[in-house]
């Protein structure tokens, strides 16, 4: 055992984007709380947070079909884009607090303006865009969208796309230059060199192995140190698992009544990467198309312009696939061990309803690079086998649960706070939209965890994120006003069209 002060006030598990944004707020709110991390892997951001395990799309509802449903009547439900687009506003505003706060730097190194676009084909599909279109861009939230079904526009907008592309078919596109593309690999890891210039005492290669709570309410963990290979345990008066995929074991372990008859369903993802910087150099944007019948709606498509490692880089996928691992690092037995006495019937309804997707997914998986190159040319027609290479991703846990609406059983495909009713300990569950709302993610965690403090806590919570609390669709002044800093703030104007080579030195000096 080691000598050192084990008691703590919090503990947050895992070293994601999540656990990041939670011990910045704390520590902005009560700077003299002592915060411990424990983290399995050796650094910041290494599972689902890295660059090369997601997306890195700011997921503002600017270009995701998914957020938007056409009803019965054959209009398009536009709540849930609403709700994506104002949490997105939150998180744009917090990453601002702390750049102008000097707490970060250099914003362009996690943050870059990229437009986000919608494409379709197919006759029904531009009826439903331009549906779509109508419905948002009367919006404040989604204002400067711009709808063309014109084969001569598109090219301008995307080359790349409609170069030989053959015009069998109607196609159709939405476009919002005020769009991102985020690396939250690099914005974790500067959260976590915040955090620790702070006093958090992070620890790496160091594994969360149980949680139990102590007779005078406190949680004691039991840590595996993964150099030295010794236990350690630690206490602390709220504790947050923060584990991503891993979580679920983890509020397992607790035992907490609110962590039963949950499951979790694993869906990996993978990409393909373009190596051949000309093609690279012919993109500019992220353009999302329409999930194939029987996907989950995280597969949904889609050509991206990234920028990581400080190099302008082109993806495409993700495409889903099965693997009983919860974590990209975790073992073959995450799914198995899952399988609790509580949560087994729940588990069980879960996998007879869910065969067509665990079908789908384990032939996604099957597909040969050839068969995903045939994807990639639905979008890209020229594409060649030889630019491109194959990157796994990370994994995404699906929360299963009992629901009213669904059964027995249900597969969710949100995030989820569960805490316990004393707000000593909170897990987040799932992985959509994910990093992008982690900020009002985080803030639920605040809400639900330390009700007795909101009073206290709420001008500093509004010095950080004026629009707390606000609706900014019914406040169009207040969001031109926030909109308008938040770029300023992160350099998100004045650098919109793509000249590659002086994106990539502008990223290199700074
Ligand atoms: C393919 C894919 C595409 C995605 N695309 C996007 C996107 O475009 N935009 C977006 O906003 N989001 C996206 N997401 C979701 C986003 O990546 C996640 O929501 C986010 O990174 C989750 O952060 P986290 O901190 O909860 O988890 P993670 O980043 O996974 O971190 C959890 C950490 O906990 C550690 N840990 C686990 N168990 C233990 C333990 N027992 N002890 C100690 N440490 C432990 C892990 O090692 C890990 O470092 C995507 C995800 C995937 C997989």
């Amino acid at each position: 055992m080691s000598n050192r002060q084990n008691k703590t006030d919090v503990i947050l598990i895992g070293a994601g984007a999540m656990s990041a944004t939670l011990g910045i707020l704390l520590k902005e709110l009560v700077p003299d709380w002592k915060i411990t991390v424990f983290e399995k892997l050796s650094n910041a951001g290494e599972e689902s947070s890295n660059e090369w395990n997601n997306a890195g799309t700011g997921h503002a509802a600017l270009c995701e079909l998914n957020y938007t449903d056409e009803k019965p009547d054959g209009s398009v439900d536009i709540s849930k884009a609403i709700k994506i687009n104002e949490q997105f506003q939150v998180s744009m505003q917090f990453w601002s607090y702390l750049v102008n706060s000097n707490l970060i730097r250099n914003p362009q190194n996690f943050i870059m303006p990229l437009p986000h676009m919608s494409l379709v084909q197919g006759e029904q599909n531009v009826s439903f865009l331009e549906k779509r279109f109508e419905a948002l861009s009367t919006n404040p939230l989604f204002q400067g969208m711009e709808f063309s079904n014109d084969p001569e526009k598109l090219m301008e907008w995307i080359p790349l796309i409609m170069k030989d592309r053959t015009p069998d078919e109607p196609i159709a596109a939405t476009k919002v230059d005020s769009g991102t593309d985020v690396n939250f690999g690099a914005l974790t890891r500067m959260l976590f060199d915040h955090l620790e210039s702070e006093n958090v005492d992070i620890n790496y290669k160091h594994s969360v192995n149980d949680i139990k709570r102590t007779s005078d309410g406190l949680w004691e963990l039991k840590v595996r140190n993964l150099d030295s290979g010794t236990v350690e345990r630690h206490t602390a008066k709220f504790v947050f698992i923060g584990g991503g995929g891993g979580s679920i074991h983890l509020l397992q372990k607790s035992g907490i009544p609110e962590g039963k008859h949950i499951g979790g369903f694993p869906v990996s993802g993978i990409f393909m990467v373009c190596n051949n910087p000309d093609v690279v150099a012919q993109h500019h944007a992220k353009v999302y198309g329409k999930a194939k019948v029987g996907a989950p709606p995280m597969s949904v498509p889609h050509l991206d312009t990234r920028f990581i490692d400080n190099e302008k880089s082109l993806l495409f996928g993700p495409f889903a696939g099965f693997s009983p691992k919860f974590l990209k690092y975790g073992s073959m037995f995450d799914l198995l061990t899952s399988v609790k006495p509580d949560n087994l019937l729940t588990m069980l309804s879960a996998g007879v309803k869910n065969v067509p997707l665990t079908t789908y997914l384990i032939n996604q998986v099957m597909l040969s690079k050839e068969k995903r190159m045939e994807e990639l040319r639905e979008f890209f027609p020229n594409a060649k086998s030889e630019d491109w290479d194959i990157v796994v991703a990370g994994q995404r846990v699906q929360v299963i649960k009992d629901t009213e609406a669904g059964g027995k059983g249900t597969l969710q495909f949100g995030t989820e706070v569960v805490s316990a009713a004393d707000g000593s300990i909170a897990a987040l569950l799932g992985a959509s939209p994910g990093a992008s709302t982690a900020v009002h993610v985080m803030l639920e965690v605040i809400s639900k965890c330390f009700p007795e403090h909101m009073k206290e806590w709420e001008p500093k919570i509004k010095e950080m994120i004026p629009s707390y609390g606000v609706s900014l669709m019914e406040n169009p002044e207040l969001l031109h006003e926030i909109h308008t800093s938040t770029a300023q703030t992160l350099g998100l104007v004045d650098k919109k069209q793509a000249n590659p080579k002086r994106e990539t030195r502008m990223l290199v000096e700074v």
